[in-house]
């Protein structure tokens, strides 16, 4: 038997959705708020990290930077140290920056229109209907992947997601679906179904309000879509670091350049192999060129593998002993105990801190 044609009914898909989301939604600290900066900081992290883990970070956050003026003229050190382990670190330094701006072109006020807000370092577009839909109640669509999901199903959409061309399908189809009222409450609730329903593996259509408006349903294509591009390979790379004591109980560490992948954060001193390159021997010339010393590089004292978006690492830490030089560059310094949790390190560094030196990392 032929499945039947669905075409989905703005209306009633408002309707169903909304009624659902109230009886329904997670209650989240982000959730009880219109203050656009609140809103802001809880996008930001939300992108790329999972709500559980954001929870205790967004009021911690909040608590020690409760305004867009707070976080502008705190120390970037300090803003680093309170997202560490949170990841995608340019997230936080485009944050602060942005926070800045903010501070200085637009008296501390978040901008309220798509122009002037997408401007701002960090805010791409999804990131701008979101808060500006939420915080400001603009009919604007707020499309991340939770909601492209949804919609990639809800109009049974064949074409790859990871296109241009269907990125902007969907958005302008769920530009037709933002109500004059509430906009922000509706983008929540597109995002939740995609979150807790219309998940990616498992959708839980029987329990879905949508189910009877679900073309993909209708088709049993739900587990096939969205459709998506190839995955690229994830190359791997091999990083050394080296342990340095004193002999006083302080270890060397080193600030890493504020532009590029972790910047400001510090770190052992070391970094990536070159192919086919011996671990000792790469790891004694990396750090001749960073710090301008000569070391002896003895046993292995711990391995951490890391995956970021676009490579995975495996950082080895080496005893070392210093043999010449005395370390010269822009930013080191002998880390005694306790300084160094102070100081934001990446999660991949900070797990080699507490196996190889517990009292660097406690
Ligand atoms: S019916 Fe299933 S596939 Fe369709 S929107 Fe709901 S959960 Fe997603």
């Amino acid at each position: 038997m032929k499945a039947k044609e669905i075409f989905p009914d703005p209306k009633r898909i408002r309707r169903k959705l909304l009624g659902w989301y109230d009886g329904h939604r997670r209650r989240l600290p982000w959730r009880e708020t219109r203050d656009p900066y609140a809103i802001w900081i809880s996008e930001i992290m939300l992108q790329q990290t999972q709500v559980k883990t954001v929870v205790p970070y967004y009021l911690r956050f909040l608590e020690r930077f409760p305004t867009v003026e707070t976080l502008a003229h705190a120390p970037l050190g300090e803003v680093l140290k309170t997202w560490e382990n949170l990841g995608y670190y340019a997230r936080v330094r485009n944050l602060h920056k942005a926070a800045g701006e903010i501070a200085e072109q637009h008296g501390g006020r978040i901008p309220d229109n798509r122009e002037e807000i997408t401007r701002l370092p960090g805010i791409g577009r999804y990131t701008a209907g979101a808060i500006l839909s939420i915080a400001f109640g603009r009919v604007v669509p707020a499309v991340d992947g939770n909601v492209r999901r949804v919609i990639s199903r809800l109009f049974e959409i064949t074409e790859s997601v990871d296109d241009e061309e269907t990125r902007e399908r969907i958005e302008a189809l769920v530009q037709t679906l933002v109500p004059k009222r509430d906009p922000g409450r509706f983008n929540q609730a597109l995002m939740e179904l995609g979150a807790v329903r219309c998940t990616p593996k498992s959708p839980s259509c029987p329990a879905c309000p949508l189910q009877d408006d679900c073309r993909a349903r209708a088709q049993g294509l739900a587990h096939r879509l969205p459709v998506r591009g190839k995955k690229k390979t994830v190359p791997h790379r091999e990083v050394v670091a080296a342990v340095i004591s004193d002999g006083k109980g302080r270890i060397l560490i080193v600030q890493r350049p504020a532009c590029g992948l972790l910047g400001s954060l510090w770190k052992f001193p070391g970094g990536i192999l070159n192919p086919r390159e011996a671990r000792e021997e790469g790891l004694k010339r990396i750090v001749r060129d960073e710090l301008g010393i000569g070391i002896g590089v003895g046993s292995p004292l711990a391995a951490v593998k890391h995956a970021y978006t676009h490579f995975r690492i495996t950082l080895t830490a080496f005893s070392c002993t210093l043999l010449e030089g005395s370390p010269a560059g822009p930013q080191w310094r002998w880390a005694g105990t306790g300084e160094s949790e102070a100081l934001p390190f990446s999660s991949a560094d900070r797990r080699i801190a507490r196996s190889v030196a517990p009292p660097l990392g406690h």
